[in-house]
């Protein structure tokens, strides 16, 4: 919702599973108003509802692995919460990539909480999105969520690293993907909710990464067992998409298919 974005969210792929949370960041450009306005002069457009999306899903399952984005480049789609960016590779270790590492995929907004809610009793995957689900105002917008809670349980997923000349999907790296579990630690949870009709541009529905609190356990969401939840969620209306201009993108030819479906 339109107010100064106070902090920013990401999930990012490096070729391995990678989600940044991120600082306050104030971004926001100017606009001419309408000719037809009695007086000319320029008001403030938030970006704060903006998701940035780089790349795009069907492009990533085709195994289109480069991009031309880094992750310096992805932080000035605004500033990474603790002004951290993390990266889980397919070892379970979680670093920190310099700003000159190349990202291949990611998912970024200024992150405004536009509403807020605890969950104390004991849930999972299944039972923290019909949680949500019951708070979103419509399923026909995107929102981004930060989820802070403890976790009995934490069941990530991670990919395993490509190198050239890459030979694998998504549809075939997700279901071998690298698992990493943990129990009985704090952590948080970021990501994105898209309506269905994101298609094959994006992952349809939840699409959840997360960090421990002691930065050293993560990936993507795969199952958990969580309690004393604080959602935090925030509504965006506006959608920039930016497609990696390579070569190996110009050429991916959209056969093979995989998505996750998480409703
Ligand atoms: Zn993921």
């Amino acid at each position: 919702v339109k107010s100064l974005p106070t902090k920013t969210l990401a999930t990012a792929l490096l070729l391995t599973s990678l989600l940044c949370t991120c600082d306050p960041a104030p971004k926001s450009q100017t606009a001419a108003k309408p000719n037809n306005d009695l007086e000319a002069s320029t008001i403030e457009v938030s970006i704060s509802d903006q998701f940035y999306h780089y790349s795009i899903w069907y492009a990533f399952v085709n195994k289109v692995y480069d991009g031309l984005l880094t992750a310096g480049e992805l932080k000035l789609q605004g500033v990474m919460l603790n002004g951290k960016l993390f990266q889980v590779t397919q070892d379970g270790k979680v670093s920190q990539p310099d700003n000159e590492a190349g990202i291949v995929y990611a998912n970024a907004t200024f992150f405004d909480v536009d509403k807020s809610f605890s969950i104390q009793e004991t849930v999972d995957y299944e039972a923290l999105r019909a949680r949500i689900n019951a708070q979103l105002a419509t399923k026909n917008m995107f929102y981004s969520f930060r989820i802070h809670g403890t976790f009995a349980t934490m069941k990530c997923g991670g990919l395993h690293k490509q190198e050239l000349p890459y030979t694998e999907g998504l549809d075939v790296l997700i279901p071998n993907r690298p698992v990493f579990e943990r129990e009985n630690f704090k952590g948080t949870m970021v990501g994105f909710y898209c309506p269905e009709f994101i298609g094959d541009i994006n992952v349809a529905g939840y699409h959840l990464h997360f960090i421990s609190d002691d930065e050293t356990f993560g990936g993507h969401v795969m199952a958990f067992s969580g309690n004393d939840l604080t959602v935090e969620m925030d509504e965006m209306s506006e959608y920039k998409f930016v497609l990696p201009d390579t070569k190996a993108y110009r050429e991916v030819g959209f056969d093979a298919n995989f998505q996750y479906k998480k409703q």
